[in-house]
């Protein structure tokens, strides 16, 4: 039988997300639906005892493999993820389970009414959003809004499905890659979702955007993270991916 979901998860030291669970919960939910799939835990080259955990795991769970990568930063990853995928349908999403897999129900029969790619929304009322956070998603949503993307609301959720037949056109037209020259150093996500986006609409890909159940469990679980960093870094991504598209990068 033809496999239809691929749910690619890239892992870097995640641990502690690791011993939580959250694998149990992916497959307690998989396993009872009757489409096929499987699940591609993508190794960021951590270096704590992710891999070994996610090998034991996958070993005991039919249906799940894990990839061990260099360290590259979560596109990186979610890239490796689908290229090794098999699926009709690809859907990254984190591994801390902020948006719980089973809302890819909500995701999937967008698919068969003619949608290429189908994204998660956190909407506005963020559950365990911070202020400073939340802060920073408003000056970002603001910039996108003149910049690019205008009438998608959320860019940045971290649960998307595309048909992998159209993440595979896309990727590789990332200029995110390209771009990394440095070798990357410590946890990395960044805005790579607003360049994946606009390659899509710019491609005349259909995208459409689905309200989500969304809960920030890594800010509850103390992880420290520099958000003005990585809010700085965003604005740059918007800028980026606006000079990119003047220069005729995606044409
Ligand atoms: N991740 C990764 N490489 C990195 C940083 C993160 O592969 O350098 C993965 C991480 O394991 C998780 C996903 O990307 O599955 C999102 O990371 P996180 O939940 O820490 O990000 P946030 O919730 O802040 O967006
Ligand atoms: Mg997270």
């Amino acid at each position: 039988m033809k496999r239809k979901l691929s749910v690619v998860i890239p892992c870097y030291n995640e641990e502690e997300n690791l011993k939580r669970g959250v694998l149990e919960e992916v497959w307690d939910y998989l396993k009872k639906q009757k489409y096929s799939w499987e699940v591609i835990i993508s190794d960021d080259g951590s270096s704590d005892k992710s891999l070994i955990l996610a090998r034991q795991f996958a070993r005991k769970h039919p249906g799940f493999r894990v990839l061990k990568n260099k360290h590259g930063g979560k596109p990186w990853a979610v890239w490796k993820g689908i290229e090794a995928a098999q699926g009709e349908i690809v859907l990254f999403t984190d591994m801390d389970q902020s948006t719980p897999i089973y809302e890819v129900a909500k995701l999937l029969p967008w698919f068969t009414k003619g949608y290429d790619v189908v994204i998660g929304s956190r909407g506005l009322a963020r559950e365990g959003f911070p202020w400073y956070r939340r802060l920073m998603s408003t000056i970002f949503r603001f910039l996108r809004g003149i910049f690019l993307l205008r009438e998608i609301e959320d860019t940045q959720c971290g649960f998307k499905a595309l048909r992998r037949k159209v993440a595979l056109e896309i990727f590789p037209k990332l200029q995110f890659f390209q771009e990394i020259d440095k070798p990357v150093k410590g946890w990395r996500v960044s805005a790579f979702d607003v360049e994946l986006l606009f390659i899509a609409q710019k491609r005349g890909h259909r995208i459409k955007e689905v309200k989500v159940a969304w809960k920030d469990r890594d800010v509850a679980m103390g992880k420290k993270k520099n958000f003005l960093k990585e809010s700085k870094e965003m604005a740059k991504e918007i800028l980026r991916v606006k000079f990119n598209d003047l220069r005729g990068k995606y044409a």
